[in-house]
């Protein structure tokens, strides 16, 4: 009898204790290149990187390949420089192959599905095969990146703008039913050399996701005297989807890293942006479902513990660092307005909005004024944004 109590009270308490909306994050980059394409190392080494740096996946996204030809990559004086092939033996040993060739040095680069074999860590570290789809229409660059990309997308032509960034949505909304698998194409800095245009993206179809925020350099995130900032592009967006019926769009945050010998301002590194997704388990599918959903946030440093929305109220807390200070925004789309605008403030680690009636949609911003440890821009602060909830 005794131990049937003790039972039931173990039962009670795990009842009473279990927390069923509780969120896990997990921590990914989707922008990453190496030596396949124009980044600086070895795929094995930027993944460690990551694996070493506390994230749960990365999608290496190298321009217009899939990594799975044979490719001896020849050793330039800039890689001697670097002591790439030093630090990669080093790490790697005899898993690194080489040879010489009419006086050249060579290493051959390992496809993808052997780099990843090698580095993946089933429930614990995932490697995503990724393409950045790399083409242009009269000089302006068109970039999109192709998550979980299982055929080569090649780098089409086209028309304009709109209708090269149509024919390649349209091709991976074709090889995803063709193939049944989980994919995404995710628009890539809009603002590099001011490429996409808010109209650009407003005419798109089958479109989901953008890069709010890209770490590199070289493509203006905050805009211009003449072109508007991403995240302003974004609202714009989405009230012109919100008005044609179209679901959201949604706002991710990448490293776009090429380079891992040298951290300075000027090149573009490792860890400045990511995405947070929330899903029970570490697994490829889930992953993919739960940022469809919208159930993730972008991050460039600030880390979210809660984003809770009920029928009443869209709820944030935050894990805060020492002595750093915090202000949670709310933004959202109202009956009769034709713009997003900010609904409330609140300074301080957690914070809530109670929907109104004429709420449209709704998304949160947290702003710090924690400095970036690798910030490509000098004034650059931690922020993190939820992805916008439809109300209506
Ligand atoms: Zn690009
Ligand atoms: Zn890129």
């Amino acid at each position: 009898m005794k131990s049937l109590i003790f039972v039931f009270t173990l039962m009670f308490i795990f009842s009473c204790c279990l927390d069923e909306s509780e969120q896990i994050w997990h921590k990914g980059n989707l922008h990453t290149h190496s030596l396949w394409s124009d980044g600086d190392d070895f795929p094995e080494m930027i993944i460690k990187w990551y694996k070493d740096h506390n994230y749960q996946f990365i999608a290496i996204s190298d321009h217009n390949t899939i990594a799975e030809s044979e490719f001896w990559y020849e050793i330039k004086e800039i890689d001697k420089k670097n002591k790439t092939l030093e630090k990669y033996i080093k790490n790697f040993g005899e898993w690194v192959e080489t040879k010489i060739d009419s006086n050249k040095q060579l290493v051959r680069l390992k496809k993808f599905n052997e780099y990843r074999l090698k580095m993946e860590i089933p429930d614990s570290f995932l490697v995503i095969r990724s393409e950045e789809v790399t083409t242009s229409f009269e000089k302006k660059p068109i970039h999109i990146n192709v998550t979980n990309i299982h055929e080569k997308i090649e780098p089409l032509k086209g028309k304009s703008i709109i209708d090269v960034m149509q024919k390649v949505l349209d091709e991976v909304h074709e090889q995803k039913k063709k193939l049944n698998v989980p994919m995404f194409a995710h628009i890539n800095h809009p603002n590099f050399r001011y490429g996409i245009s808010t109209e650009d993206m407003k005419k798109l179809n089958g479109e989901r996701f953008f890069e709010l925020y890209n770490g590199h350099p070289l493509v203006n995130n905050e805009g211009d005297e003449f072109n508007v900032d991403t995240e302003t592009m974004w609202d714009l967006i989405n009230v012109h989807y919100y008005k044609e019926g179209k679901p959201l769009l949604l706002g991710i945050a990448t490293d776009d890293s090429h380079n891992y010998h040298e951290f300075s301002a000027k090149k573009s590194n490792s860890g400045r942006g990511w995405v947070m997704v929330n899903s029970k388990k570490l697994e490829l599918r889930q992953l993919i479902d739960a940022m469809e959903k919208g159930d993730f946030y972008a991050s460039t440093g600030v880390k979210i513990n809660k984003i809770d929305k009920d029928s009443d109220q869209l709820f944030i807390s935050i894990e805060p660092e020492k002595d750093i200070d915090y202000e949670i925004i709310f933004y959202g789309y109202k009956e009769g307005n034709d713009q997003v605008q900010v609904l409330k403030r609140k300074k301080g680690v957690n914070a809530n909005y109670t929907f109104q009636n004429d709420d449209i949609f709704i998304r949160a911003k947290v702003n710090s004024n924690s400095k970036k440890d690798s910030p490509p821009m000098t004034r650059e602060t931690k922020k993190a944004w939820t992805q916008p909830v439809l109300l209506k």
